[in-house]
């Protein structure tokens, strides 16, 4: 279990991302290309967002590959989980040409392993490490790889995504979806038709330059596809992000669904029918084990980014543990029996069955889930380790989890404090039962920063 973070150079917690042409260039691209496929050589599959940048950094990418000897397989334009969907199932490894939320003039890569799943921080290392040292096995003519263009391999992950719900489940559910442009206007709508819905659809055409919303989201972004539900009468709406490993909903009545509330109503839904464990960071609402509480079900925590719970979730049950459910709280959930990795055309999905399964409306659904207050916030400091430190010995009487940052509880409260690895920020998330209480909280931690932090300048 990779239960602590290590610091990379050059990736971040999902893979690498940059301004292109500035921090990722066609240069960098290669270069991981040709370390990644001297480090995991056989038949690597390759795919893309829908970014402007997409179709030279990919073939950035392949020739990077090739040129080591390995064999590409370019599945085109995808979702991520799609293309971890098909690594699982096909392939030796894969590369994903994205920049996930990132406004258009981003790109970057993520590096999938044989099983699926996102490469781990030990494994980016040593990649790191030849990309620097541009330690590559590079072949002679006879050894040169060959690509393959695979478009069709996209119906797959849909055909299996629509398989585990059968029955013709989403007949009389509308649903808006709202793919932002991006890779999901390809699997979104059919796999929601498959399960027999009634789909309507906005920025629904790919598009790098996002010209209906950003790829992030957000509540603003989403006010078209809010005002669709509304008039269209559907049951909800569904919205993805860049490269849709998340999705994100909005009610029958327009209203945003927070991500944790998501996250906590899938919980339920999936508590109802097992028992077990489900994996999420130190920073996804209380709600969430609220629920789970509720069931007999427990949470065990992670530190904050996907790739540690998909990690934790499959070394659980390569120990016995009966892990049923996975995810973060920004509406990147990951179901087991599918695949280890946030999907957000999966999550589309399991919300039709929940609708289908309750036969209640979506708000009266999260009307019903525990109620709880988060308030994420953050504040400029140098030294945030230091400040950090300076913050447990002031807390020291209460509970703190250090498995990412520090996690300080008081009574039903929490504040988690964690400093951030790129920029001189540190940030903070609070978990209350009611907005009095997390101001309260958050009023105290700010105060208690500010007089650590001054006495660290
Ligand atoms: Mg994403």
């Amino acid at each position: 279990m990779e239960a602590k973070k290590i610091q990379k150079r050059l990736f971040g917690t999902n893979g690498v991302r940059g301004i292109v042409g500035k921090d990722l260039t066609p240069e960098l691209v290669l270069s991981i290309g040709e370390s990644l496929g001297t480090m995991r050589n056989g038949r690597i599959a390759v795919g893309r967002d829908t970014r402007t940048s997409g179709e030279t950094l990919i073939n950035a990418i392949k020739a990077g590959l090739l040129a080591v000897g390995c064999d590409v397989i370019d599945c085109g334009i995808l979702p991520t989980p799609a293309l971890q969907y098909l690594v699982k199932e096909h392939f030796d490894g894969g590369a994903m040409i994205t920049a996930s939320h990132n406004p258009p003039e981003y790109n970057g890569v993520k590096i999938i392993e044989s099983d699926g799943t996102e490469m781990g921080d030990e494994e980016t290392i040593k990649l790191e490490q030849r990309i620097f040292d541009r330690s590559y096995s590079t072949t002679s003519w006879e050894g040169a790889g060959k690509e393959t263009i695979a478009l069709h391999l996209i119906e797959d992950y849909i055909t299996a995504i629509v398989n585990l719900f059968p029955g013709k489940i989403g007949n009389g559910i509308t649903v808006v979806v709202d793919p932002g442009s991006g890779p999901a206007c390809a699997t979104t709508s059919k796999i929601l038709t498959g399960m027999g819905c009634r789909v309507l659809t906005i920025n629904a055409i790919m598009d790098g330059t996002f010209p209906g919303r950003l790829p992030e989201p957000s509540p603003e972004g989403l006010m078209g596809l809010a005002a669709l539900v509304i008039s269209s009468g559907a049951s909800f709406g569904g919205a993805h992000d860049g490269d849709a490993d998340r999705a994100v909903f909005i009610d029958e009545k327009g209203q945003f669904v927070e991500e944790n509330q998501e996250f906590a109503l899938v919980a339920d839904h999936i508590c109802r029918d097992k028992k077990g464990v489900i994996v999420t960071p130190v920073s996804t609402s209380q709600m969430v084990e609220i629920v789970a509480k509720n069931y007999n079900c427990t949470v065990i925590y992670t530190p904050v980014g996907s790739i540690y719970v998909a990690r934790t979730m499959r070394s659980l049950i390569e120990k016995g543990s009966p892990v049923i459910f996975g995810g973060e709280g920004n509406g990147g959930l990951i179901f087991p029996d599918h695949q280890f990795c946030r999907d957000g055309g999966m999550t589309a999905a399991m919300m039709v069955a929940i609708l289908a399964s309750r036969k209640q409306k979506l708000s009266l659904l999260l009307e019903q889930l525990p109620q709880r207050h988060m308030i994420k916030d953050k504040i400029p400091a140098i030294g945030g380790a230091a400040i950090l430190e300076a913050l447990k010995s002031a807390y020291s009487h209460e509970i703190i989890d250090e498995t990412d940052g520090l996690k300080i509880f008081q009574g039903n409260s929490w504040a988690l404090v964690r400093a951030s690895g790129t920029e001189p920020l540190i940030r903070i998330f609070l978990d209350a039962e009611n907005i009095e209480m997390g101001k309260e909280l958050r009023d105290d931690i700010m105060n208690s920063i500010q007089k650590v932090a001054g006495r660290n300048t």
